[in-house]
């Protein structure tokens, strides 16, 4: 619709809402029409769709679109739209309608977007990042070039970082860092689009597809001149340094912008946002988005699946939200650093050794809130007397924890409790100030403790002895005048009154003022009423605002102390996240793992921790422990694994990385023993992953991810390699994987797990000196085969897919000339392959399952399933379950 066109006719209120709607027109308007928040023309047609709402009409000639949601309950449709992405600007009346002759006034009071409104759903182990990224041309002194930056920030708990990425690979480690993040909202200056893609047409670009909102800011908020004193002038400090951002004029911008959206969308409360903090990624364990999702570290593979997949699902053990966030972020980013993990370790260990104290501390914790989100509350000024109470209570709680930490003496432990701020002056002022159990709104009234305000205090006697005095003319005014049914009642419109019914008005006395005639009473007034009313409403409006004021004052100064109150859930949250390892680790028999710098990979009867307890607690009986060893520097460095489908090779190659994960993040692991030589990243490259769902070339985005290993990856690096090359044809697909496998072993030298179909590829081992063949193990019998999932040196058979083939009851003269055809293939190929290179021989691949579910297959094809009885179906499924 041609909404200038539309405007030049309007009234003045559609006047009002094109103006809006032209200042933020990536926005959904919400205009408020008395009870009702109203949206028309595309809005109208867009929110109806997808709320479901009635599409009527402004003006039947017209047409114009609209639609609406009452406004008291416009908070869950406000919930919904934002969890969808979309943006909303809240158009309010400005004044009283009652009050106003000519059209009543309305501006856009907010803006919501993902990244600023907080969503009362969000779990507490999630974070609400909005990021902000800016791309600037580094100075000749670095080099030339681009520089990115980015800077988060949760307004839920206040967290708000700064990085930088620089370089030939800048933006894509910052697309990245967004893939792990998982930001609810990106803004970016409008110019960016040109330079990169964010539409996420790129192959790598997965980080940006996630993010549902994409928001365009200015260009010019985009510059140094205009967002970096903006930052400074926000923490009003004369100097970046301090919070490592010096030099980094990249993040800084980013940053900087990001104020600037806060302030452009209206946000109020940013006083908890009291630091900016520059960090950087080559502290930690880099895992890029694909291993992320890969490893189901933190949400499952396919989503829709049960979270229960989940590595977090399986650690979290946290007692407090805190907690929880810490070890989704450290599930993230593990440490990097041998002295931080061993110090971790070391804490942890101690915990693990004594039940009792390991339980006093997790008992300590029992209970506390979420100390980062009820101060956000507080400075957004959403906090009730309800709310501050229950921070009290969580600040109640810190000495008791304070206390159980100081019971442990290793390193960490001793400086975790002799730094956290226990915060008792916090929990004093507010018990001192609000009443045990507040009403929700400081409104209501009663929320401050007596002995508070002298002021207040009196206040309130004289309204509760006004209230007694009116009870008083109450029974005084019924005897003087016989009308055993006189009442001295209140409304806000007319104030106290006397009522009477009709039948009794005769017999009301000469004193009596009338006030107001109903169908059924008469009120009245007399002198004497009106001075306590007027007494008993200035006392309750005057306390009101003693109230109000006494409550603002304590917002203020719990927000003065959002510094320490963060610093506390920092720690309480490291606290937290030990004693959950600990736990987990006496719990399920997990042992220390031993750490170095070294090439080392080595584990002793590791579990995969995540598919063992889902067997347990299915039922399902038990994982088969398996080991692993690996050194990148001295002994084999690539393990190529063979074996038929559902052997065991991918749980084999997940569980490494699972493992190495849980050791740096400073977690006991599920093995008897386990050495590692740090890693610097993690790369994986597994199966088809959902990116067929999305309609990418499944072989394109494998290669791509290939080449981002192959041109990165250091000797200090983790590789797992799944099926690799199955996109493709076969001797492309055997071809490349071949020459992969090659490049790792020479060049790059980092432990790799290599788990292949492609038998052919086993012949390496007789070329590459530091490769070694490993095969998952399968035990023939009578009744059929069956997996053992034991991992052991050597290549897999390679008429297994034969002799399976044989056992599920193929002909014999098909199975006799199969064999024959291997052979020749096989004297050919071998041929082939020591002469040279891989010029391959036809790949004989028989999928273990075809023959013997074909014919199960065919038999469902055959059934006629509407002329069966429910009694043959049953027999029919008894049938087909004795052939698997
Ligand atoms: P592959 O990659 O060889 O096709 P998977 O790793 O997907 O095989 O494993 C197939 C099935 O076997 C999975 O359901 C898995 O839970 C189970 N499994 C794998 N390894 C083990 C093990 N060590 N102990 C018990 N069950 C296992």
């Amino acid at each position: 619709t041609n909404l200038a066109g539309e405007a030049a006719g309007a009234t003045p209120a559609m006047r009002q809402y094109f103006a809006a709607k032209e200042q933020y027109p990536d926005c959904l308007v919400f205009c408020r029409i008395g009870d009702f928040y109203e949206l028309f023309y595309e809005d109208a047609i867009l929110v109806s769709r997808v709320l479901q709402l009635t599409l009527t009409a402004r003006d039947r000639e017209k047409k114009q679109p609209m639609c609406g949601v009452p406004y008291h309950a416009a908070e869950v449709y406000l919930q919904k739209l934002l969890r969808m992405g979309y943006k909303v600007a809240l158009m309010e009346q400005m004044e009283d309608p009652k009050q106003t002759k000519s059209v009543v006034r309305r501006e856009v009071t907010r803006v919501l977007t993902p990244g600023t409104a907080l969503d009362p759903a969000l779990g507490a182990e999630q974070s609400n990042y909005l990021a902000s990224v800016a791309v600037l041309s580094a100075g000749t002194a670095q080099g030339g070039g681009q520089v990115c930056g980015l800077a988060l920030l949760d307004l839920s708990t206040g967290e708000f970082r700064a990085t930088e990425f620089s370089g030939a690979g800048g933006w894509a480690a910052l697309v990245d860092e967004l893939g792990r993040v998982r930001p609810v909202e990106l803004l970016y200056g409008s110019g960016l689009l040109g330079g990169v893609n964010l539409a996420g047409e790129n192959e790598t670009a997965a980080g940006l597809d996630a993010i549902r909102t994409k928001t365009a800011v200015e260009e010019w908020v985009f510059t140094a001149e205009y967002a970096v004193p903006l930052v400074r002038n926000h923490f009003k400090v004369h100097s970046l340094d301090g919070m490592g951002l010096g030099g980094h004029e990249a993040a800084t911008v980013a940053a900087g912008a990001l104020l600037h959206y806060m302030r452009a969308t209206k946000q109020g409360g940013l006083e908890h946002v009291d630091g900016l903090r520059f960090y950087e990624r080559s502290t930690c364990l880099e895992l890029d988005a694909v291993s992320v999702r890969n490893l189901e570290l933190v949400e499952p593979l396919f989503s829709g699946e049960s979270a229960q997949t989940t590595l977090f699902y399986t650690m979290d053990a946290c007692c407090t939200p805190m907690g929880k966030r810490l070890l989704r972020a450290s599930l993230l980013r593990p440490a990097s650093g041998l002295g931080e993990i061993e110090a971790r370790l070391e804490a942890v260990g101690e915990a693990v050794g004594d039940l009792r104290r390991r339980e006093e501390l997790r008992r300590s914790m029992d209970g506390l809130l979420d100390l980062e989100r009820l101060l956000g509350r507080v400075a957004l000024d959403s906090a009730g007397p309800r709310e501050v109470m229950a921070l009290a209570k969580t600040l109640g709680c810190l000495p008791g924890v304070v206390a159980a930490v100081k019971a442990f003496g290793a390193a960490r432990w001793r400086e975790l409790g002799e730094s956290v701020d226990p915060l008792e002056d916090l929990y004093e002022m507010i018990v001192r100030t609000i009443v045990e159990e507040p009403p929700v709104s400081i409104g209501d009234g009663g929320a401050v403790r007596v002995g508070v305000d002298a002021e207040l205090d009196e206040l309130r006697e004289l309204s509760r002895s006004g209230r007694q005095a009116l009870a008083a003319i109450e029974e005084r005014e019924r005897e003087r005048t016989g009308i055993g049914s006189l009442k001295v009642r209140f409304n806000n419109v007319f104030g106290y009154y006397l009522e009477v019914t009709k039948a009794n008005a005769k017999a009301v006395p000469a004193d009596y003022e009338r006030k107001q005639t109903l169908v059924n009473a008469e009120r009245f007034t007399t002198p004497e009423l009106k001075e306590y009313e007027t007494k008993i409403l200035t006392a309750q409006e005057r306390s009101g605002e003693i109230e109000k004021k006494i409550f603002a004052e304590l917002r203020r100064q719990l927000l003065e102390a959002a510094g320490r109150m963060r610093e506390t859930a920092r720690k309480i949250a490291e606290i937290d996240l030990m004693g959950c390892f600990a736990h987990l680790a006496a719990l399920r028999g997990w042992v220390r793992p031993n750490v170095e710098v070294s090439g080392v990979l080595e584990f002793v009867q590791a579990r995969h921790p995540v598919v063992e307890r889902r067997m347990e607690e299915s039922g399902g009986g038990r994982f088969v422990p398996n080991s692993v060893h690996l050194d990148a520097d001295a002994g084999p460095a690539v393990l190529l694994i063979t074996g038929p489908n559902m052997g065991g090779k991918s749980t084999y190659l997940r569980m490494a990385a699972l493992l190495v994960v849980m050791t740096q993040m400073g977690s006991f692991v599920p093995a008897e023993g386990m050495r590692l030589g740090l890693v610097d990243r993690i790369y994986t490259r597994i199966g088809a992953s959902d990116n067929v769902a999305r309609g990418r070339s499944t072989f394109m985005v494998e290669m791509t991810e290939t080449a981002a290993i192959l041109n990165t990856a250091t000797n200090r690096s983790l590789v797992l390699l799944d099926e690799m090359g199955r996109g493709t044809a076969t001797y492309d697909g055997l071809s490349l994987a071949w020459a992969t496998v090659e490049h790792l072993h020479d060049r790059i030298g980092a432990r790799t797990l290599f788990a292949t179909h492609y038998h052919e590829l086993t012949l390496l081992a007789d070329r590459l000196a530091r490769l070694t063949n490993l095969r998952v193990t399968v035990k023939e019998t009578a009744g059929g085969i069956v997996f053992l999932h034991t991992v052991e040196a050597g290549p897999a058979s390679k008429s297994y897919g034969i002799e399976v083939a044989r056992l599920a009851g193929l002909p014999s003269g098909v199975i006799a000339r199969a064999r024959e055809v291997l052979k020749v293939h096989e004297r050919a190929e071998t041929q082939q392959v020591r002469e040279a290179s891989p010029t391959l021989a036809p790949q004989m691949q028989m999928t273990m399952f075809t023959p013997l579910s074909q014919r199960i297959v065919d038999r469902l094809a055959e059934a006629d399933v509407d002329g069966l009885t429910p009694r043959e179906a049953l027999n029919l499924l008894a049938e087909l379950q004795r052939e698997l």
